[in-house]
């Protein structure tokens, strides 16, 4: 869609045409986004996301990106992702914290610290942004987000306004939700305990120490690229058992430390990638009966 030079003096800075999308997933890989947009602040995105409705300009939102594969051919539409203005923390009350959504996890794991805010320390493990962690419900260590939110900020799409959903109303699933494609998150509130900084250190270094021990790190990936299907039976056992440990497709290998995790060694494209995801499928059925579910979020034309 070819927009006209009045969007771009309007959005001035903060809004870009054909804009490589690898610099922008952890598998750094993936074609151009035909529009992006760094929101400003809230007032820009909600006036942004107007005009962009004014002529029917598909919007896909990003936090971090260390869940999504972008494909080789792009993105058609804008990739939104939101600026630095929505990256925050404040303490609402002293069991009570608020974060943008921007926010890195782990920079929330260490500010609930700082204010011996204990039971967020599992985010310190996770290397994404507050909205990605809510819309997969992200969590380890027998911690998850839902256990730990009180309620979201969002913009709606479709209304232009803000709304608040409290977790009551939200159906959380094992790394899902129910929440629709239509909201883009901008804050959220989460619930601690509290306890003490020294004690929560601990912890924190625990978990961080444990998550070296199992998983690569330094490599390009999105971490878990299946979900698992039981307790008993994980995606990298049933990877394992399948024996597709040492699958490549081109450039698209598994991790030889965690073999959930796949991995740009360098040239992939993301193709290769999901051919790689396709044929351990494919295999793990055959050999299993198990259908494995994707936890990556693949987007692109
Ligand atoms: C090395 C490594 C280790 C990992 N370990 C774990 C782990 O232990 N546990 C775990 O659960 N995950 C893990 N992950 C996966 C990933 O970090 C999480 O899923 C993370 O929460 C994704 O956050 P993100 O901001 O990067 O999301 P993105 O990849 O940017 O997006 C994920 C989804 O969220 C949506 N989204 C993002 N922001 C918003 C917003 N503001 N409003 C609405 N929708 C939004 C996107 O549209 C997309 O659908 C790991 C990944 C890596 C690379």
């Amino acid at each position: 869609m070819k927009l006209d030079n009045n969007f771009f003096k309007k959005f001035d800075g903060n809004f870009s045409a054909n804009v490589k999308l690898s610099n922008y997933s952890w598998f750094n890989l993936g074609g151009n986004a035909e529009y992006f947009y760094k929101a400003k602040n809230k007032t820009q995105l909600i006036e942004f996301l107007s005009e962009a409705k004014k002529i029917n300009l598909k919007t896909t939102i990003l936090g971090a990106g260390s869940n999504t594969l972008f494909r080789d051919q792009g993105i058609k539409g804008v990739v939104i992702k939101l600026g630095n203005e929505f990256s925050y923390t404040k303490m609402i009350n002293k069991e009570i914290l608020m974060a943008g959504a921007a926010t890195i996890d782990r920079k929330v794991a260490d500010f609930a610290k700082e204010n011996n805010l204990g039971n967020l320390e599992f985010l310190s493990c996770i290397p994404g942004s507050i909205g990605g962690a809510i819309i997969m419900n992200s969590g380890c260590y027998e911690n998850d987000i839902s256990k730990v939110l009180i309620s979201i900020q969002a913009i709606d799409i479709n209304k232009l306004s803000e709304i608040e959903i409290k977790k009551e109303d939200i159906k959380f699933s094992y790394r899902g939700t129910n929440l629709p494609d239509d909201l883009i998150i901008i804050s959220a509130k989460f619930k601690g305990t509290i306890s003490k900084k020294e004690l929560i250190e601990k912890k924190q270094s625990y978990f961080i120490e444990k998550k070296k021990l199992s998983q690569p790190s330094q490599i390009k990936t999105c971490g878990s690229t299946f979900k698992n299907s039981s307790k008993d039976k994980k995606a990298w056992m049933l990877i394992k058992e399948s024996g597709c440990e040492n699958f490549k497709e081109g450039d698209a290998m598994i991790s030889q430390k965690h073999c959930n995790f796949f991995v740009n060694n360098g040239n992939a494209k993301s193709a290769d990638i999901e051919n790689l995801i396709n044929k351990v499928k494919k295999k793990v059925y055959e050999k299993t009966g198990v259908n494995l579910e994707l936890e990556i979020k693949i987007v692109g034309e």
